[in-house]
C-alpha cells in the first residue's frame, strides 16, 4: 500500500491537471494520493470525477500561513490540511483571500520584471497561472523566455523569498489556519517543517504550542528535508503524538520529484482518516458500461 499525501495540480501551481495526477497516481502504483493545491479546493471535482479504479483520492489542500521563525520574526510556513468540508463558510473566505493576495502579489511581480526590461507579459502570465498563481508560474515565463535555464534557477536567485522580484503577500498566522481546518472537521499537518533551501525555518517549539489549536501532524519525509532534519522531526512528533507524514510534493515538471517517490506509512494514514469529518475518503471503482 503506497501512500503520497501532497501534490500539485494545475489548479494551483503543478504541470499536470487535477485528471492527470490521479492518473499518474494509478501508474506509479499508489494505493492513495492526496491533491493538495495552494490556497484552493477547486482541482477536487476533476480528480473525483477522473479517478481510476484502485485509486483512492484524499481531497486535501496546502494553505499558506505565517509562524514564527527561529529568530522570532514571521515567516512562511505551509499547512496540509486533509479532508475538511469545503463549505465551511469562514473557511471559504479565508482561501478566497489567500488567492486574492496570490493574485495581487503575482501580478506586482510580473510587473516590476517587465519594467526592468524582461521579456515577461504580466497579462499573460497572469492568464497562465490562473486564480492560485504561484511563483512557478512566471519562473516558467523566464524560462520560456530563455532569461534562466529551469525554474529551480529562476528561484535561486530572481524569485526566492527576498529575492530582486519577490513580493510580500499576507498568510493566515498559522495558529488561526490550524484552528479553521480543524473547525471544518478537517486534519492538519505541517507541510516540510525544515525545508531551509527556502528561507529561515520556523520555531520548532511553536509546533507544541499548535497542538493545543488541534494541528494534526508533522510531514516529516520530503525532498527538502536531510536525515537530521527527519530525525529532529520524528523526535517532536513522538513526543507530541502527532502523525507523520511522507509525500512527494510532486508538481508536475515544475520539480523533479515524482509522484510516490516519498510515501506515509499505512498506519499514520488511517490516523488522519480516523480523525478527519469533513469529507470522505474517495475511492475510484471501474465503470461498468450499460
Ligand atoms: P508561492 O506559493 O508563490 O510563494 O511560491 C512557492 C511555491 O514555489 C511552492 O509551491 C514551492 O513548492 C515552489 N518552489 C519553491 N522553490 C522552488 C524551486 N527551487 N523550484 C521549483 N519550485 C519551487
Ligand atoms: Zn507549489
Ligand atoms: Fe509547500
Ligand atoms: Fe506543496
Amino acid at each position: 500500500m503506497r501512500i503520497d499525501l501532497h501534490t500539485h495540480s494545475t489548479a494551483s501551481d503543478g504541470t499536470d491537471s487535477p485528471a492527470g495526477v490521479v492518473r499518474g497516481a494509478a501508474e506509479a502504483g499508489l494505493s492513495v494520493v492526496a491533491l493538495t493545491d495552494h490556497d484552493t479546493t477547486a482541482g477536487w471535482s476533476e480528480a473525483v470525477a477522473a479517478l481510476p479504479a484502485g485509486v483512492a483520492l484524499v481531497r486535501g489542500m496546502e494553505m499558506s500561513c505565517t509562524g514564527r521563525g527561529e529568530d522570532g520574526r514571521p515567516v512562511a510556513v505551509h499547512l496540509l490540511a486533509y479532508l475538511f468540508d469545503p463549505t465551511n463558510d469562514a473557511f471559504a473566505r479565508e482561501r478566497e483571500r489567500l488567492r486574492d493576495e496570490r493574485t495581487v502579489r503575482l501580478r506586482a511581480m510580473a510587473e516590476r520584471m517587465a519594467a526592468e526590461g524582461l521579456p515577461i507579459d504580466p497579462d499573460a502570465v497572469m492568464a497562465a497561472a490562473g486564480p492560485a498563481a504561484g511563483r512557478p508560474h512566471p519562473a516558467r515565463a523566464l524560462v520560456e523566455a530563455g532569461v534562466v535555464g529551469s525554474v529551480n534557477e529562476a528561484f535561486a536567485d530572481l524569485l526566492r523569498t527576498g529575492g530582486r522580484y519577490y513580493v510580500h503577500k499576507e498568510d493566515t498566522p498559522l495558529p488561526e489556519a490550524v484552528r479553521m481546518v480543524a473547525e471544518a472537521g478537517g486534519v492538519s499537518v505541517l507541510a516540510h517543517p525544515r525545508a531551509s533551501s527556502r528561507g529561515r525555518l520556523m520555531d520548532m517549539n511553536q509546533i507544541g504550542e499548535l497542538v493545543a489549536d488541534g494541528l494534526g501532524g508533522v510531514e516529516v519525509v520530503h525532498h527538502d528535508h536531510g536525515a537530521a532534519d527527519q530525525r529532529i522531526l520524528r523526535g517532536i512528533a513522538a513526543d507530541l503524538d502527532l502523525i507523520v507524514t511522507g509525500s512527494s510534493d510532486f508538481h508536475g515538471s515544475n520539480k523533479s520529484v515524482v509522484l510516490g517517490e516519498f510515501v506515509t506509512d499505512p498506519e499514520q494514514y488511517d490516523r488522519i482518516v480516523a480523525s478527519a469529518t469533513g469529507v470522505d475518503v474517495v475511492t475510484g471503482v471501474d465503470v461498468v458500461a450499460g
